[in-house]
């Protein structure tokens, strides 16, 4: 579809009246933030008035953009194209349903987020610098707006966190991920109160891992690595895009209103009299009952010879956080991840070469694995089996690779990405006194750990097998069954009378 300059200026009207109806309705919805949301949506109006005085000095033909290969106009084009669907809804249908401060806060950063991608392609079409420094206008008062909503949430988590330190919780999970979210949701199914129970997370946001280790096309698979897809409690897993894997984990939170402290690292954790207390960076948290369910890439691996300092800017261990393009970049690992970093990698326009130590590839799943092969064929892949990487220095031209093997050709790229795994987090388990054999937690067939009313799920109860979503979802299924009957005997029997 092809929008011509009005067009493009109605979008963008449109997108600030969506913002207004948007913020009219969280006010009214949510009375104890009402005043700054009904500021932003004072302020949202003031933008569209900035608007139509554009419009009105800019649709004469001699201002429309001036792009002599459309190629700026084709891009604010697909951004158009993408935002009129979203435009087109009433935003007000966002609050049907309930929606807590931090829903309007992350959909409102979302707005505000394509608002200011639209604005950014918009000033790029103009050539009239007066025009230009308009849309500049706009840019700035979106931006400001994301910087107040980033700052409300930062203020929001700061005094949960502060409240969150002064009681005691039946039940602190920590980590949010498939592990941590099906725990807490399998209990308050059951019939515990929300209130009681939450999740402290160690990163910004829910399912850290998978926001930062799956690329965007991943194909998120129910029998991951020949995992049985099949789960026994609420919830269930097919096969699924990592978009819907993150929000079908999204609106499970939502669903029975779980509880999540972000930004909240947890140490360690000790049991005095009863009461576990969960160590955070400023404040310790506690509980009657404890669950650890924090994956097993605490902190992924490194390699094993020197990273010269003077490369740590060009080096990344996760794919999602930058936007390296048209680069040559050497991808480090043979597993799956690695695979993954590479098709993301080649989707941006990079030339990529994949070093691994399999010759066959074989600590890949089949998918990935057929994958790279096909890539290796038609796209600017070189894949390095077999290779085994002696050490990485600075050159003129970016980083110098070279390999054990000398009859190997050295190699000469912009970046590395080192997909080595993650490191189990030992150092907290230790630390709080789970007994380990082999490098592995010692649990329960409920994956109740040596310590009492403590618990694993998600990876850490993988046991010898390879960790998936729906064994996350069952090792929490079990855990919470444990949970219940052996300490919350009223409600299992509850639980058990509904079912009949
Ligand atoms: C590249 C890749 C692709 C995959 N593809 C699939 C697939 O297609 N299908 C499938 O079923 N499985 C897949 N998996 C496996 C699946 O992602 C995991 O089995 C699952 O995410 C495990 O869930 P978890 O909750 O145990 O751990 P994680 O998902 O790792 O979540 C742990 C959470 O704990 C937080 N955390 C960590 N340390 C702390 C701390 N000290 N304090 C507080 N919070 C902390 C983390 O930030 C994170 O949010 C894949 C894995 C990878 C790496």
């Amino acid at each position: 579809m092809q929008f011509n300059i009005e067009e493009i200026l109605q979008i963008a009207k449109k997108i600030e009246s969506n913002g207004y109806r948007f913020y009219t309705a969280a006010a009214e919805a949510n009375e104890a933030n009402r005043d700054w949301l009904s500021k932003l949506a004072q302020e949202e109006i003031g933008h569209e008035n900035i608007i139509d005085d554009f419009a009105r000095s800019l649709v004469s033909p001699a201002d429309s953009p001036d792009d002599p290969d459309n190629l700026v106009l084709l891009y604010l084009n697909s951004i158009a194209d993408s935002l009129v669907f979203s435009a087109s809804a009433d935003p007000r249908t966002f609050f049907d349903q309930e929606v807590s401060i931090d829903d309007i806060i992350d959909d409102g950063l979302r707005r505000e987020h394509e608002a200011v991608a639209y604005y950014s392609a918009l000033q790029n079409a103009m050539q009239d610098e007066a025009a230009k420094a308009q849309v500049g206008l706009l840019i700035n008062e979106e931006i400001s707006h994301i910087a107040w909503l980033r700052r409300k949430q930062e203020e929001l988590n700061n005094k949960r966190k502060a409240r969150g330190k002064d009681r005691i919780y039946d039940l602190i999970i920590i980590g949010a991920g498939p592990g941590g979210i099906s725990m807490a949701a399998e209990v308050i199914h059951a019939g515990m109160d929300s209130e009681n129970i939450l999740i402290l997370e160690g990163a910004p946001r829910t399912s850290w891992m998978i926001h930062s280790l799956y690329h965007e096309q991943h194909r998120v698979v129910a029998d991951y690595k020949g995992a049985s897809p099949v789960t026994y409690g609420i919830m269930k897993m097919r096969n699924m895009t990592k978009a819907s894997t993150l929000k079908m984990l999204a609106d499970t939170l939502q669903e029975y209103d779980i509880k999540v402290l972000y930004d909240c690292p947890i140490l360690s954790i000790e049991k005095k009299k009863g009461i576990f207390h969960f160590q955070g960076k400023e404040h310790s948290y506690k509980a009657r009952f404890g669950v650890i369910s924090i994956g097993v890439f605490n902190r992924p691996n490194h390699p094993d010879y020197p990273i010269p300092a003077s490369l740590s800017e060009k080096i990344y261990y996760e794919i999602s956080s930058n936007k390296i393009e048209d680069a040559g970049v050497l991808v480090v690992g043979g597993g799956d991840t690695a695979a993954e970093f590479v098709q993301s990698l080649l989707n941006s326009g990079n030339r990529v070469t994949l070093s691994c130590r399999e010759a066959d590839l074989s600590a890949m799943g089949d998918e990935n694995r057929q994958a790279i092969k096909a890539a290796e064929a038609r796209q600017p892949l070189t894949v390095f089996a077999g290779s085994d990487i002696r050490k990485i220095v600075p050159h003129s031209k970016g980083i110098q690779v070279l390999f054990h093997d000398e009859s190997r050709s050295e190699l000469l790229v912009d970046n590395i990405f080192y997909a080595l795994g993650g490191n189990t987090p030992l150092q907290i388990l230790k630390i709080s006194g789970i007994e380990m054999k082999d490098g592995k937690p010692v649990l329960t067939k409920a994956n109740e750990s040596n310590i009492t009313g403590l618990y694993l799920t998600g990876d850490l109860a993988a046991r010898d097998e390879i960790g998936a979503i729906s064994t996350a979802f069952n090792s929490s299924y079990a855990a919470a069954s444990h949970l219940l009957q052996k300490y919350f005997p009223e409600i299992a029997a509850q639980q058990a009378k509904s079912r009949s």
